[in-house]
C-alpha cells in the first residue's frame, strides 16, 4: 500500500499523529527533499529505505512504489505541507490506479497555515476579507488565463501566493494592476515553522525590494491584504448582542 502523507510546513512535530505513525511503519519513504525537513525522517523505523524525490522523475518514483508493493512492503510518499496543494499527487495516483496499487492520503498542515501562525494573523477578518485566494504567479508552469494574478487581485481579498518568490517584480505589477493600493499591507514568510523562519512585513509596492534586501529567493509565501492591517470588525459569534444556535443575546 502507498500512503501519501502531508509532512506539514517544517517543524517535525507539525505532522499529524496519523502521518507520523504511517512514517514509522513504512518500509520505504520517498520524500520531497527540496522542501520537507529531514528531521521528519526521525519517525522512520530502522529497516526503512529512504529516497529523495528531488532528483527523481515521476516514472522513477512509481517504479520504487511498484517494487516495494511487489515485495509486500508499504511506501510512505511524504509531501511538504498538505499534498493537495501543488503536490503533483494526482499524476501519481492515476498511475497507481492503472497498476491496481492501493493508496490513501493523509492530510497535512499547509504552509499557508504555517505562515498565518508565523504572522500571528487571521486571514478572514470580519469587515476586511472573508475569502482567501491561494494561487501562484505564472512561471514555467503556466496558470490558466482566467486565473491571471491581476484578475484575481481585483477581488481585493486576502491572497496567499505560492511558488512566486522569484517573480516579485511581476507579482507587484499584477497586484497593482488588479487594484490593490500600493500601500496595501503584505508579508513575505520564509520557511514558516522551520528554525530559520523569517517574517518580513512590507507593502504590495515593496515586495520585490523587501525580498532582495532579506536575500529571500525561494521557500517563501507572499501574503497580501487588509488582514495584515489594524482595522476589522468584531465577530458576531462572540458579540453579546447577537443570538445564535448556542447562545441568546444578552446572556
Ligand atoms: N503542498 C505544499 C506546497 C508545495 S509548493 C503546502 O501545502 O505548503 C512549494 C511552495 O510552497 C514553495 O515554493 C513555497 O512557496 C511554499 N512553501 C512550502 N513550505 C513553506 C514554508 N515552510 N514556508 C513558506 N513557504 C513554504
Amino acid at each position: 500500500m502507498i500512503h501519501f502523507i502531508g509532512a506539514g510546513p517544517g517543524a517535525a512535530d507539525l505532522i499529524t499523529l496519523r502521518g507520523a505513525k504511517l512514517l514509522g511503519e513504512a518500509d520505504v519513504i520517498i520524500y520531497a527533499g527540496s522542501l520537507v525537513n529531514p528531521a521528519l525522517l526521525g519517525y522512520k523505523k530502522e529497516r526503512c529505505t529512504v529516497y529523495d524525490s528531488a532528483s527523481m522523475t515521476l516514472e522513477e518514483v512509481i517504479a520504487v512504489m511498484e517494487e516495494t508493493e511487489a515485495r509486500g512492503g508499504d511506501t510512505a510518499r511524504l509531501h511538504t505541507g498538505d499534498p493537495s496543494l501543488y503536490g503533483a499527487i494526482r499524476e501519481q495516483m492515476d498511475r497507481l490506479d492503472a497498476r491496481g496499487i492501493p493508496y490513501d492520503v493523509t492530510p497535512g498542515v499547509s504552509s499557508f497555515s504555517g505562515a498565518a501562525a508565523a504572522l500571528e494573523a487571521e486571514y478572514t477578518l470580519p469587515g476586511v476579507s472573508q475569502s482567501v485566494i491561494i494561487t501562484r504567479m505564472a512561471g514555467r508552469t503556466p496558470v490558466p488565463e482566467g486565473e491571471k494574478l491581476s484578475k484575481l487581485a481585483a477581488h481585493g481579498c486576502t491572497m496567499v501566493l505560492f511558488l512566486s518568490t522569484g517573480l516579485l517584480e511581476e507579482v507587484e505589477r499584477e497586484l497593482l494592476e488588479g487594484g490593490y493600493a500600493p500601500d496595501t499591507p503584505a508579508a513575505i514568510v520564509y520557511k514558516a515553522a522551520w528554525p530559520e523562519e523569517k517574517v518580513c512585513r512590507c507593502t504590495v509596492s515593496t515586495l520585490a525590494r523587501t525580498a532582495r534586501e532579506n536575500h529571500i529567493t525561494k521557500t517563501a509565501l507572499i501574503t497580501v491584504g487588509g488582514f495584515l492591517g489594524d482595522r476589522y470588525d468584531r465577530s458576531k459569534l462572540y458579540d453579546p448582542a447577537f443570538t445564535h444556535g448556542y447562545r441568546e443575546a444578552g446572556k
